[in-house]
C-alpha cells in the first residue's frame, strides 16, 4: 500500500467518526521558544491541552511533518528511525477517552484493506501499558480481545507522558507489530525493538503533574478537569511494513532517491547484508543516510528554512553537509544535489505539491549550500595537507587531535575525511584526544542549554499571571497612553511585590498601549508613571501569545503590585517605528516588482528610522538594479497609498494573494496589511503609516549576502533618510573641496588621480630598474679566498623578486671558469632580505648558495644550491648581511 493511500485511509477512518481534518503546520515550531522543529503531532494543539486556548473541534486528525534531530545518529543503522518523518493522529479534547481511542487505532491496523483498514494480522501485534494503567490493560485484553501475554507492563520510563514541565501528563500505551524471527529474538518490545516495530502510541492525558526532573521525578497532583487524548503513529513505519519492505528508507517516498544514491556511487545496495538494519554494511547504511537526509533537506528548505550557523538553519547545514559527505565517501565526487533533490521532490509532490512549486529557490539554496560545502572541503583539505606534511616532518606518525578537532570545528570540516585522508598517507589521527575534545564542546552547549531552560522557570510564573488575570488588554493599535494598573512585577524570574530606585524589572499591566516586539517590529520605547514614580520602558514581550510583559527600569519612586499608573508610549518612537515598519512593506513591493516574485522576504527588522529586509536572492543586485528598487520604492511613497489593517479568516486571505513569511504559524484570523490596494498586500501584525508619503523618503543604505540564496537590503527612511543623505552630501563637499571641483566632477577627478597615481608608480619602477642596472655595471668583484665575490645593497623600495633577477644578473657578469658568489640585500617598509646567487665553478667546489643563505639567517631560508633567498630580517640590518656572508665564505 502506497504511503499516500496510508495516509488517505487513515484520516477517512477518524474524520467518520467526526474527527476535523487539520492540515499539518510548518516544520519550523515557532509558537515554543523550547523547540526548534515541530517533533510531534500534538504541537500544534499543545495551546488546547495546556487550556490556553478553547479549542474551535472537540475531535482532529492530522498528518504533521516531524523532525527529530536526537534521532540523526540513528539514520540509517535501526529500520526505523528518519530524521523528517509524518505522524499521523488523532485528538481529543476533553471528548472521548481510552474507551473509544483503543478501539480506534485497533480497528483501522486490523480492518481488511477491502474495507478501508491496513490489514494487520492480529496476531501480530503487540501492546504496551503503564505498569498501573489497569483500565487499558483491561480495555485491551476484554474489549479488543488481545491475549494477556501480549499485552507489556511498563514502567514510567516508557509508558508515562508529560512535557518536561508542569501541566498535563499520563499514561501512555504503544502498539508494536512483530516483524518474525528473521529480524531478532522472541520476546516482545522490552527484548528487541527492531523486530518487534513500534507503530503507534496513544497518549492518555488525564492527571496533572507537578515540577520535578526527568521522566519519573515529578509529583502526580491530581486529575485533569478535562481528559485528553493525543496519539501518534508513524507513516513511515506502518507504510514499509505494508510494503513489504525492511526499513524506513525503501518505502515508496525514500527509495527512488537511495537508489539514484547507489547508482551515481556504483555501489549495489543490500549487496553485503540482509535485512537487519542493526547489522548492515557501512556502504548500506551511506546509502539510507543520503537518502533519509536529503528528503529531510527537500522538506525543510520547502518550509523556508535557510542554512546558517545557528538555530533551525544550522540542523539543515548540517543535514545536507552529512548527505554531501556520504556520497562523497561512497564514491562519487561531483556535486550531488542537483542529481538526488529533483528524484525527492517526485518523490514527495504527491503528498506535498508545495516541494514542486517551490523547488526552484529549493534548488537554489541546496545548491549553493553544496557549492560552500565543496570549497570548505576544497580548503581544510589543502590545510589538512600542510599539517599532515609538517607531522611526517617532524618524524610524527599521528595527526595531532588539537589539528582534527581545528579542522572541524573551525572549517567545518568532517573528521571521517580527516581520518580518510591521514590514512592515506599512511599517518594515524589520535582520535580519543579528537573525541575528548568534542566531548568538552558539547558539555560546554549543553550548559548553555542548561541556561536557556531557566527561561521555563520565568514562563511558569507569568503563566501563573495569566491563569490568575487573563490576557492582557492591548491597544497599541488604538492609543499611545492608558491608565493602568500594575498586576504583578517579576525580578529575575521571581515574582515580586515591589520595586525602587534603579531596579531593571518585568511589569504586567492589565491593559497597554505599548507594542511588543514581533514581526520584525522593535518593541515601543516610553514611560509609566504614577505621582512620584517614573519608570523607563526598555523592552516589551508577548507571552503564550496573550500576555505582554514590559521590561522597565525604575527612575524615580517606588513601583508596587495594584499600584495606579499611566503608561504612555513615546509619540515619536512609534511615528518613526511605523514609518520603518511600513517601508519594509513597500521595500517588499518594490523588490518583488523589480526582480519578480521569488524575491520574497525571509525576515526582516524595523526599528526607527531603520530596516533591513532579508530576501531570497542569488547573486549581488546591480547597482542600476538596486537604483530601480529605490526608485518604486520612492515613487510609492510620492504617490501617498492609503495603507489599511484589516483582520479576516486566514483562507480568504490566502485566497486574495496575501503574503505570508515562510515557516510562520498564523491563527485562524489574521490582519492583512495592505498599501494601495493590491500594490502591497501582507500578514502582518506591525503598526503602520496611514498614507505612504509619511513614509519620507527611503534610501537604500546597503546590500549584501547573509546566506547562501538569501540577500540583505538595508534602507533609512523618514528623517534619518534625509540626515543619511545629508551626510554623503557632506562627503561629496569636503572631497569636492580638496579636489578642488565641483561635486559632480568628483567622481572623475577620483577616476583621473587614481590613473595618474598609477601612472607615476609604473615610472618610479622604471626609474629603480634602470638604476640597479647602472649599478650592477659599475660593481666590481672582491677576491675571498679565490672566490669572486660581489655584495651589493638594492635601493631602498626593492622587493624580493627584484633582488634575485639583480643576484642572477650580477652572477652572469662574474668570470665563469672561476668560482664566483653574488650577494644581494634588498628592504623594502622596513623588511630586508637577502638573495645570494653562485655560479657552476662555485657549486663545482662545494659552495651552495640555499647553505649559505641559511647560515647568515641561522637556519631561516629556501631555494636550490645556486639561488636561494631568506627574509624577515629588520630593514637597518640588511647591511650587515653583505659582511656575513663574505665571513661564511672565508671560513
Ligand atoms: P522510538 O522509541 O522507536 O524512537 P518514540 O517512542 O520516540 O519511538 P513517539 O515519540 O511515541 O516515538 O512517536 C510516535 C510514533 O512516531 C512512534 O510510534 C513511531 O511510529 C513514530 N516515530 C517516532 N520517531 C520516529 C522517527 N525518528 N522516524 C519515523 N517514525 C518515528
Ligand atoms: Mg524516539
Amino acid at each position: 500500500m502506497q504511503t499516500a493511500e496510508i495516509t488517505r485511509r487513515f484520516l477517512a477512518h477518524f474524520a467518520a467518526s467526526g474527527h476535523t481534518v487539520v492540515p499539518s503546520t510548518p516544520l519550523p515550531a515557532v509558537n515554543d521558544p523550547n523547540l526548534l522543529f515541530v517533533n510531534a503531532g500534538m504541537v500544534q494543539f499543545v495551546p488546547y491541552f495546556l487550556g490556553q486556548v478553547t479549542p474551535p473541534y472537540a475531535r482532529a486528525t492530522s498528518v504533521q511533518k516531524c523532525l527529530r534531530t536526537p534521532d540523526i545518529d540513528e539514520v540509517g543503522r535501526t529500520s526505523r528511525h528518519g530524521t523528517f518523518f509524518q505522524m499521523t493522529g488523532n485528538f481529543s479534547f476533553g471528548d472521548y477517552f481510552k474507551a473509544q481511542a483503543i478501539p480506534m487505532a485497533w480497528d483501522l491496523l486490523t480492518n481488511p484493506v477491502a474495507a478501508g483498514g491496513f490489514g494487520l494480522d492480529p496476531d501480530r501485534l503487540w501492546v504496551t501499558v503503564y505498569l498501573e494503567d489497569d483500565e487499558a490493560a483491561d480495555i485491551w485484553h476484554r474489549v479488543v480481545g488481545v491475549p494477556a501475554q501480549r499485552i507489556v507492563r511498563r514502567g514510567m520510563a516508557d509508558n508515562f507522558w508529560s512535557m518536561g514541565i508542569p501541566g498535563p501528563c499520563g499514561p501512555s500505551s504503544e502498539i508494536y507489530v512483530d516483524r518474525g524471527p528473521d529480524y531478532g529474538r522472541e520476546g516482545g518490545p522490552a527484548v528487541d525493538e527492531d523486530r518487534y516495530l513500534e507503530l503507534w502510541n496513544l497518549v492518555f492525558m488525564q492527571y496533572e503533574r507537578g515540577p520535578g526532573e526527568g521522566k519519573e521525578g515529578y509529583p502526580i497532583l491530581g486529575d485533569l478537569p478535562a481528559r485528553n487524548i493525543d496519539t501518534g503513529m508513524g507513516l513511515e513505519r506502518v507504510a514499509a511494513y505494508l510494503q513489504g519492505v525492511d526499513n524506513l528508507y525503501e518505502i515508496d517516498e525514500v527509495r527512488p532517491i537511495l537508489t539514484r544514491a547507489a547508482e551515481l556511487t556504483g555501489k549495489r545496495y543490500g549487496a553485503h547484508s540482509g535485512h537487519v538494519a542493526t547489522s548492515s554494511h557501512p556502504d548500506d547504511v551511506r546509502l539510507r543516510v543520503i537518502a533519509d537526509h536529503v528528503r529531510t533537506a527537500l522538506m525543510l528548505v520547502s518550509d523556508g528554512v535557510t542554512p546558517s550557523n545557528e538555530g533551525r538553519g544550522y540542523v539543515l547545514r548540517r543535514i545536507l553537509r552529512r548527505a554531501i559527505r556520504a556520497v562523497r565517501l561512497s564514491g562519487f565526487e561531483d556535486p550531488a544535489l542537483p542529481e538526488l533533490l529533483p528524484v525527492a521532490r517526485d518523490a514527495m509532490a504527491g503528498s506535498y505539491p508545495e516541494v514542486a512549486q517551490r523547488f526552484e529557490r529549493i534548488a537554489d539554496v541546496t545548491y549553493a549550500e553544496e557549492e560552500t560545502f565543496r570549497s570548505t572541503l576544497k580548503q581544510g583539505a589543502t590545510i589538512l595537507d600542510t599539517a599532515l606534511s609538517d607531522t611526517r616532518r617532524e618524524g610524527g606518525v599521528q595527526l595531532a587531535a588539537r589539528e582534527a578537532f581545528l579542522l572541524h570545528d573551525t572549517y567545518g570540516f568532517p573528521i571521517d575525511l580527516t581520518l580518510e585522508i591521514a590514512a592515506e598517507q599512511g599517518l594515524t589521527v589520535d582520535e580519543p584526544g579528537f573525541r575528548a575534545l568534542m566531548a568538552e564542546q558539547r558539555r560546554r552547549t549543553r550548559a548553555d542549554a542548561q541556561a536557556r531552560k531557566t527561561g521555563h522557570a520565568d514562563r511558569a510564573v507569568f503563566r501563573g499571571v495569566l491563569d490568575q488575570h487573563g490576557p492582557t488588554d492591548w491597544l497599541a493599535y488604538t492609543t499611545l497612553e492608558t491608565d493602568s494598573t500594575v498586576l504583578a512585577l517579576v525580578r529575575e524570574g521571581q515574582p515580586t511585590a515591589h520595586a525602587g530606585v534603579g531596579d531593571l524589572i518585568t511589569v504586567v499591566l492589565d491593559r497597554t498601549p505599548f507594542y511588543a516586539e514581533s514581526g520584525g517590529q522593535e518593541a515601543d520605547a516610553g514611560v509609566l508613571t504614577a505621582s512620584d514614580v517614573q519608570a523607563e520602558v526598555v523592552d516589551v514581550q508577548r507571552l503564550f501569545g496573550r500576555l505582554v510583559v514590559h521590561q522597565v527600569r525604575v527612575l524615580d519612586g517606588d513601583l508596587h503590585v495594584g499600584q495606579a499608573v499611566h503608561a504612555a508610549v513615546d509619540a515619536e518612537w512609534r511615528l518613526g517605528a511605523r514609518q520603518a515598519h511600513s517601508g519594509t512593506h513597500v521595500l517588499h513591493a518594490a523588490l518583488r516588482q523589480v526582480l519578480g516574485p521569488t524575491a520574497l522576504q525571509s525576515g526582516s527588522y524595523n526599528r526607527p528610522g531603520y530596516l533591513r529586509l532579508d530576501f531570497g536572492w542569488r547573486g549581488a543586485l546591480a547597482p542600476e538594479t538596486r537604483g530601480e528598487v529605490e526608485d518604486v520604492a520612492n515613487l510609492a511613497v510620492r504617490a501617498d497609498l492609503p495603507v489599511t489593517a484589516q483582520v479576516m479568516p486566514l483562507a480568504r486571505a490566502k485566497e486574495i494573494g496575501a503574503l505570508a513569511l515562510f515557516g510562520e504559524a498564523y491563527g485562524e484570523d489574521v490582519r492583512v496589511v495592505e498599501i494601495g490596494g493590491e500594490w502591497s498586500r501582507e500578514l502582518c501584525g506591525g503598526t503602520h503609516v496611514e498614507g505612504s508619503a509619511q513614509i519620507g523618503p527611503l534610501a537604500v543604505v546597503g546590500e549584501s549576502s547573509v546566506g547562501a540564496g538569501v540577500r540583505r537590503i538595508e534602507a533609512h527612511v523618514g528623517v534619518e533618510a534625509f540626515r543619511y543623505l545629508a551626510r554623503e552630501r557632506d562627503l561629496v563637499h569636503r572631497l569636492a573641496g580638496l579636489f578642488h571641483a565641483r561635486p559632480d566632477e568628483v567622481g572623475d577627478r577620483v577616476e583621473q588621480t587614481v590613473a595618474q597615481l598609477r601612472q607615476a608608480e609604473k615610472e618610479v619602477a622604471t626609474l629603480r630598474a634602470n638604476l640597479l642596472a647602472t649599478r650592477a655595471g659599475a660593481a666590481t668583484p672582491t677576491d675571498v679566498d679565490g672566490t669572486a665575490y660581489l655584495g651589493m645593497r638594492a635601493p631602498e623600495g626593492t622587493s624580493t623578486a627584484e633582488a634575485r633577477t639583480l643576484a642572477q644578473r650580477l652572477r652572469d657578469q662574474l668570470a665563469p671558469e672561476r668560482p664566483g658568489v653574488v650577494a644581494v640585500t634588498a628592504s623594502s617598509q622596513g623588511r630586508g632580505s637577502l638573495v645570494v646567487a653562485v655560479n657552476a665553478a662555485a657549486r663545482a667546489g662545494g659552495v651552495a648558495a640555499d647553505d649559505l643563505v641559511r647560515r647568515v639567517l641561522a637556519g631561516k631560508g629556501g631555494g636550490g644550491p645556486d639561488l636561494a633567498q631568506g627574509g624577515g630580517v629588520q630593514g637597518d640590518r640588511v647591511a650587515d648581511l653583505l659582511t656575513a656572508v663574505e665571513r661564511q665564505l672565508a671560513s
